[in-house]
């Protein structure tokens, strides 16, 4: 059974599926990760990880800025993010394929204190 929500994410992910792809190819990179943040649903802002920062294994780099970082920083302003939804979106190298895409430790801790801190109100992870 899908659930409403399930429903809401699925209409959000589809529509911005073809924003990734554009974003993918203009940076043309290997795989990457796509993030938005979305408020009143307008993009508000777009970044993409740095290259090769998941690409071993552990999906950790001290020295990478991952997508949910970078597109907070392309904000800037944390009181923009109050009742946003970020939504990172992996394209798979050559295939150009929507991939499973998790947050890695450090990104998971700072998406929590962002929903905890400055009133993130959902993330999403394709
Ligand atoms: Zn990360």
């Amino acid at each position: 059974m899908i659930s409403i929500y399930t429903m809401c994410i699925d209409k959000l992910y589809n529509e911005y599926k073809e924003y990734a792809l554009k974003h993918y190819k203009r940076h043309s990179l290997g795989s990457v990760h796509v993030a938005f943040i979305i408020k009143h649903k307008k993009i508000i802002a777009v970044a993409a990880n740095k290259v090769g920062s998941r690409s071993n294994g552990s999906g950790y780099s001290a020295k990478s800025l991952h997508a949910e970082k970078a597109v907070v920083k392309a904000l800037g302003d944390m009181s923009q993010l109050r009742g946003a939804t970020l939504i990172v979106i992996r394209v798979m190298k050559g295939t150009q394929e929507i991939n499973y895409s998790a947050p890695c430790h450090s990104c998971q801790c700072f998406l929590d204190k962002a929903q905890r801190e400055w009133g993130l109100r959902r993330v999403i992870h394709s």
